[in-house]
This record gives structure tokens, C-alpha cells and sequence, in this order.
């Protein structure tokens, strides 16, 4: 090793010389730890992820993605891949090794009269968003709008359209995707249906990425809100009320059951800073009169401490949740999920009581309701599991001091057992922590069927794991 040669990860050292002629190949451009812009540049949205890498590469088109990739392929550098960074087990960053950056590939262009959409895979669930909404479309994302369309897609976006239209992977059309011997390649059902298959839920296991194609369908612009936020200590009862009301949604409403506190925001009257809540909270993107006669009695379950029902700008819902999420690197994050296959009235006490237990405030619990659309598509057309549960449950845990992480952790392993009650623990793998991605509960998640076919394929696209940073799927050794 030379006195200034950079040292990697895999005992592998990469010259100055070697990164400075990425750098000039590249139209985007190469950060390292010495140059303005690069602590900007590796700061993920979860705080409790601090790494550094030795080389950000920030790709401006598919050319420079070819060659971070066969940059580190020469140099065995460990790779991760960067969308929108918010991914809460920190996947999209790495100690020593290369950043393969995608946000200035973020280009969205909406055909109208087709409903297509293609965008960059550096763009946000917000930009596409503004794009389609111009011409009243949307495309099935998730919420939150600084949140990256590309980790959510390829683990399956879940979204305030997913009853109606199903996941965000269920809307792809095809993808362009560079592998890791540096081929650009696109699937589809028609072109490598193999991979275009294993997309569809199988996350940042093949290869990077570069845009998506989705179907958009015609959403809005006004949509109908439901959100009472009734206080926690009549959680029990309001729950078990929500869970029954549900049986009988319609597919034009996709909604959650949360408990959370209300934040010390200026959106909220400051005597209700801090209170802890239950939120029926859900979307109805149905006809206006049909959604406000649907949502009335959920309104009703109780006395709420406040009421945000009525019709919202689509745009303006996705934003909503904005505030409270946006900030990268505020605050310290453990996040696990879970299918269940039933919601009976033993989980909702076992959620209501840990709920009044929480680590801190910001500490957000979701009983996702499922079915809809997304459960009529079969178990294997695509990678996706869990699609035949009818509730996912998930477990946001935050808190801001480093001191307080291992009991953080701790407290939300313990709860998911409890959630799990010996069953298999299938995960929505959006939602999942840092070290989470054991054999088991990658098997567990995707079902056996699916997940030896995901084997089979990473096998085929990535023998050496390139891709490992990630919910990640051992290829067979070869
Ligand atoms: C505030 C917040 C709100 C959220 N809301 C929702 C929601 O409403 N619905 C939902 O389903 N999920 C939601 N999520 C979870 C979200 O889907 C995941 O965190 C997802 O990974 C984010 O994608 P990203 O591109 O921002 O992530 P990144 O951290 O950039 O990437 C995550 C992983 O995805 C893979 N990846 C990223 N880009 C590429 C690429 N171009 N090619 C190949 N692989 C790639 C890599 O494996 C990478 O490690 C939310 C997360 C946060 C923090």
C-alpha cells in the first residue's frame, strides 16, 4: 500500500490515480472523504447510520453507472447503491467501499395519452408525483415525498392507492438496469422476464437501476382524507371497532390503524403537543360523496381530540406526513414488520399495551390493512411476498440521544416476538432494520416457493453478491 493510497473494505486499496480517472470519466462527478460535499453526500435519513465511504460516485447517466461498476468490480470494492437514502437500515451508504449514487438521475417524463410513466432512479416519490398530477394521474408510490422511488419500488412501495392499484412494483412496466459485469439490460414481461419477475419485490439484489417505467392511473386532484385522532386510552376499543368497519372497505380506501404522539408542530394546537393518539387514518380516492358517506362513522368511534377529515389535494395528502419525516439524520431509527395473518382482539391488547410503553414519543405503531388489489395478484407472478395477509403491522421506533439505542432495539425485538407468537414472521422488507436481513427471515418473507426462484436468479445476475448491501439474497456458490 502506498502512504496515500485509500484503504477498502476486503482488504483491497484502491490508488488516488485509479479514483481521479473515475472522476474524469464520469459526466456526474466523484466525492472522497477530502473533498467539499462528500459529508452532505453520505448522510442517510436514519442517524443512527454514520459511515464513510472511501468513494461517492454520483452518476449523471446509464455510462457512469457502467463504470462505477466496473470501477469496483476491478478494485473489489464493497458496492452500495443510493436512491433517495431513506431506507432505515442504512443500506444506501458503506464504510470504505464505493457509493453508487443515482440522485442526479432523476429525469420524469409523463406520456399522457399512454398513462406511462418513466422515471430516473434517483427521483422522489414528491417529484413524480407533481409530474403526473399535472395531468391528473398518479403513480401507486408511498408517502412521504422525499422518499426515493427506487429502494421502495424494488421492495414494493406501499401506498395510500395499494387496496385500489396494488403496490408500486405491481405498476411497472419494465426497468433499465445495469448488472454486476456492467451490461445494460432491460425487463420485462417480454425481455428477461426472469429478472423483471424477481424485481418486483426482490429489492437491490440484481443490479443498479437506472429508471422505471410504471403504469399511472387518473387520481384526484381531490381525494377524501379520514383522520379523527381520538386519545390513546380508548385505543382498545376504537381498534377492535376499526378492524370490523374494515371488513367491508372498498378497494378505493387504503388505510392504517396508527398510534403515535402528537408532535410539537405548529399544524397542531399546542395543548395537544406530546398527547398520545390513536389515528383511523386512511384514503379514499373514490367519488367525493361515496368517500364522505364511508368515513363518517369511522369519525364517530369516539370523541375526538381532533378531526382532519374532508377532501384533501391528492398532492397535499402525500405531503402531509412530510413534517414529521422529512429531516435526514434527526433522529436515530430501528424500524421491524410484520404480516398477520389475523388481527384477533389478543394483538390489539398486545399492541394497545406496549403502545402506553413506548421508548419515546415519536415511536409510530401501524396495523396496515391489506387485501384489495394487491392480494388478487397471485402469490408468484411476481417476487412480492405477503400479499394474502390481511394486516401488516409495523414497528417505527425513533429516538434522538446514541445512548439510548440498544434499549430501543431491544424493546422492538421483544415486541415483534410478541407480535410474531411463534409464527413464521413474514416482513414487509421496506420496513426493516439494520442486520435484519437473516437467511430465515428473508424465506420467511418471501415464502419458499418465491424465494428459491429469487436464489436461482441472483445466482444467474449477481454470483459474486456484488449487491449485498441490501435485504439481501445469498446467490449459490458456484
Ligand atoms: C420517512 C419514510 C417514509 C416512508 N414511507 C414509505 C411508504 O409510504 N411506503 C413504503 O412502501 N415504504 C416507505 N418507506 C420505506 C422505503 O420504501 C424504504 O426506506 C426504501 O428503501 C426507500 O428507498 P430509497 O431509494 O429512498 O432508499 P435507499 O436507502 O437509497 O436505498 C435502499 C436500498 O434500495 C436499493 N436501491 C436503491 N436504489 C437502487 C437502484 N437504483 N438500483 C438498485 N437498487 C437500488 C439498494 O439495495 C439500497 O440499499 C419510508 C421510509 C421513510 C424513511
Amino acid at each position: 500500500m502506498t502512504s496515500d493510497a485509500v484503504a477498502i473494505a476486503q482488504d483491497t486499496t484502491v490508488a488516488p490515480e485509479e479514483i481521479a480517472a473515475l472522476g474524469a470519466a464520469l459526466t456526474g462527478s466523484v466525492l472522497t472523504p477530502d473533498d467539499p460535499g462528500y459529508d452532505e453526500a453520505r448522510i442517510v435519513w436514519n442517524g443512527a447510520i454514520d459511515k464513510r465511504p472511501a468513494v461517492i460516485a454520483r452518476c449523471a447517466g446509464t455510462a457512469d453507472v457502467i463504470d462505477a461498476i466496473n470501477f469496483a468490480r476491478r478494485s473489489k470494492l464493497l458496492v452500495a447503491v443510493r436512491g433517495g437514502a431513506h431506507n432505515v437500515a442504512g443500506n444506501a451508504v458503506c464504510d470504505d467501499g464505493i457509493v453508487i449514487d443515482l440522485g442526479p438521475m432523476n429525469a420524469i417524463r409523463v406520456d399522457v395519452q399512454a398513462r406511462r410513466v418513466r422515471a430516473g432512479a434517483g427521483a422522489t416519490i414528491g417529484a413524480v408525483d407533481r409530474e403526473t398530477q399535472a395531468f391528473g394521474l398518479a403513480v401507486p408510490l408511498g408517502v412521504v415525498t422525499a422518499t426515493g422511488i427506487a429502494g421502495l419500488t424494488l421492495c414494493g412501495g406501499h401506498s395510500w392507492l395499494t387496496r385500489k392499484h396494488g403496490f408500486a412494483c405491481d405498476n411497472l412496466i419494465s426497468v433499465d438496469m445495469v448488472t454486476a459485469d456492467g451490461r445494460y439490460v432491460t425487463a420485462s414481461e417480454d425481455e428477461n422476464a426472469d429478472l423483471f419477475w424477481a424485481l418486483r419485490g426482490g429489492g437491490g439484489n440484481f443490479g443498479v437501476v437506472t429508471s422505471f417505467e410504471y403504469q399511472a392511473h387518473p387520481v384526484g386532484p381531490e381525494v377524501t382524507l379520514c383522520a379523527p385522532f381520538y386519545p390513546l386510552e380508548q385505543a382498545g376499543d376504537i381498534f377492535r371497532r376499526w378492524r370490523d368497519y374494515m371488513a367491508d372497505a372498498p378497494d378505493d380506501y387504503t388505510a392504517q390503524f396508527v398510534i403515535w404522539s402528537i408532535p410539537a408542530h405548529e399544524n397542531f394546537p399546542p395543548d395537544l403537543h406530546g398527547r398520545a393518539v390513536a389515528i383511523p387514518v386512511g384514503v379514499h380516492s373514490g367519488p367525493l360523496d361515496e368517500a364522505a358517506a364511508f368515513v363518517a362513522p369511522l369519525r364517530e368511534l369516539g370523541e375526538p381530540l381532533i378531526d382532519l377529515s374532508g377532501s384533501i389535494r391528492y398532492l397535499d395528502v402525500q405531503q402531509a406526513f412530510d413534517p414529521f419525516f422529512v429531516e435526514k439524520a434527526a433522529r436515530l431509527h430501528f424500524w421491524k414488520s410484520i404480516y398477520l395473518d389475523v388481527l384477533d382482539d389478543a394483538a390489539i391488547d398486545r399492541i394497545v399495551a406496549r403502545a402506553a410503553d413506548r421508548p419515546n414519543p415519536w415511536t409510530l405503531l401501524s396495523t396496515r390493512l391489506m387485501g384489495g388489489a394487491s392480494a388478487r395478484i397471485p402469490a408468484q407472478a411476481t417476487a412480492l411476498g405477503g400479499r394474502e395477509a390481511p394486516f401488516m403491522f409495523s414497528i417505527d421506533t425513533g429516538w434522538t440521544a446514541k445512548a439510548d439505542s440498544e434499549r430501543a432495539v431491544a424493546w422492538t425485538r421483544e415486541f415483534w416476538e410478541e407480535m410474531r407468537q411463534g409464527g413464521r414472521g413474514s416482513a414487509y422488507l421496506n420496513f426493516v432494520g439494520a442486520g435484519e436481513d437473516t437467511e430465515a427471515m428473508m424465506r420467511a418473507s418471501y415464502g419458499d416457493a418465491n424465494y428459491e426462484r429469487l436464489v436461482e436468479i441472483k445466482t444467474k445476475y449477481d454470483p459474486t453478491n456484488m449487491f449485498q448491501l441490501n435485504q439481501n439474497i445469498r446467490p449459490r456458490a458456484t
